[in-house]
């Protein structure tokens, strides 16, 4: 499989290490973690998963290139990376 880095250009995978699914941390202040609610949005972030079988956003990371967080949209049935972006450029 290749990734083409949007600063790089197309690299290997070995390249790059893979972190999970791409999405947005809740907003959930320390002060907040004493309501159950709070603390039930932040452990479902950390832990739940959704492991589609087709398209999925992921964050890699390309540490043996430029460094950079990216967001790989790929399909997971057969390894196909539909676009790169830089994280930086997926924040609002
Ligand atoms: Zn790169």
């Amino acid at each position: 499989m290749r990734i083409t880095c949007p600063h790089c250009g197309p690299r290997d995978l070995i390249e790059f290490t893979v972190l999970g699914e791409a999405r947005t941390r809740p907003a959930v202040a320390v002060e907040d973690l004493d309501s159950p609610a709070a603390v039930d949005a932040f452990a479902a972030y950390v832990y739940d998963r959704a492991n589609p079988a087709g398209i999925h956003r992921e964050h890699w990371f390309h540490g043996f290139g430029c460094q950079t967080w990216l967001v790989v949209t790929r399909d997971t049935l057969n390894h196909a990376v539909l676009a790169v972006a830089d994280v930086r450029e997926e924040r609002p």
